[in-house]
């Protein structure tokens, strides 16, 4: 009988029972006299018995790397050294496109270009090319939502706001992206991987209820009173 262990099926991307086809642990220490070192590499030749991928394993650990923890049942203080996973071929990268995405082809082609780009260059970390391409996105929304072309596009996401489209917060955010590309230009702003994943999150949400699910926000403000006019607040310093 093969003998199996679980491990993370590079195709499936899932933790799987995985028979093992072959297995070789190497022991190893070395030392100059002085410093010593010492670990350990477990090799495995693996079939996830899912997909029946077969893939290389390597399970490592050595004595430069260590952490400090609690036992699990005694919950006392221990030092353990974490195992390094490493697989060959390594996990296909995962896609930050929602599946919406794919679909808004169908709806407006040249949004789903534009898009299909801020993808790319956000999977790869190129960050002011992807917030340019957010920008991008944002007006080409506003066409579609018939938002007047002539205006700016920080005029746009007012009028988005007055149509009803967008609330406050999101038009704040929204505000952020309009000035991204400029920003970048001569401000030499850019954002962190934290920071746009704010802004795209924000298109996202605001591009698949208005563009995708259709009149979804216009339906929610249906039959609601028109709100009065509110006295302009001071603008806030981090807002
Ligand atoms: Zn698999």
């Amino acid at each position: 009988m093969t003998s199996t262990f679980l491990a993370h099926c590079p195709r499936c991307d899932g933790e799987r029972t995985c028979n093992i086809l072959g297995a070789f642990e190497d022991v190893w220490d070395w030392t100059d006299g002085e410093h010593s070192l010492n670990g350990q590499d477990d090799h495995k030749l693996a079939q996830c018995a899912g997909c029946t991928t077969v893939f290389y394993h390597k399970s490592s650990w050595n004595s430069e790397n260590w952490q400090c923890g609690y036992h699990p049942v005694t919950r006392k203080e221990i030092i353990f050294n974490p195992r390094k996973i490493e697989t060959y071929p390594a996990p296909e990268k995962k896609s930050q496109k929602p599946d919406w995405v794919w679909g808004i082809g169908q709806i407006d082609p040249q949004l789903h270009t534009i898009l299909d780009e801020v993808y790319q260059a956000y999977e790869v970390g190129s960050f002011i090319l992807a917030s340019v391409g957010l920008r991008t996105a944002l007006d080409r929304t506003t066409e579609i939502l018939q938002i007047d072309p002539g205006l700016s596009l920080e005029k746009k996401v007012k009028e988005l706001q007055e149509q009803g489209y967008i609330g406050e917060t999101e038009a704040h955010t929204l505000s952020v992206v309009t000035d991204a590309g400029s920003a970048a230009a001569h401000r030499g702003w850019s954002p962190d991987q934290k920071a746009f994943a704010i802004l795209i999150t924000t298109l996202e949400q605001f591009i698949y209820r208005v563009v995708v699910t259709g009149k979804a926000a216009l339906s929610l403000t249906e039959g609601i009173p028109a709100r009065h006019p509110r006295p302009k607040k001071p603008a806030k310093p981090n807002g």
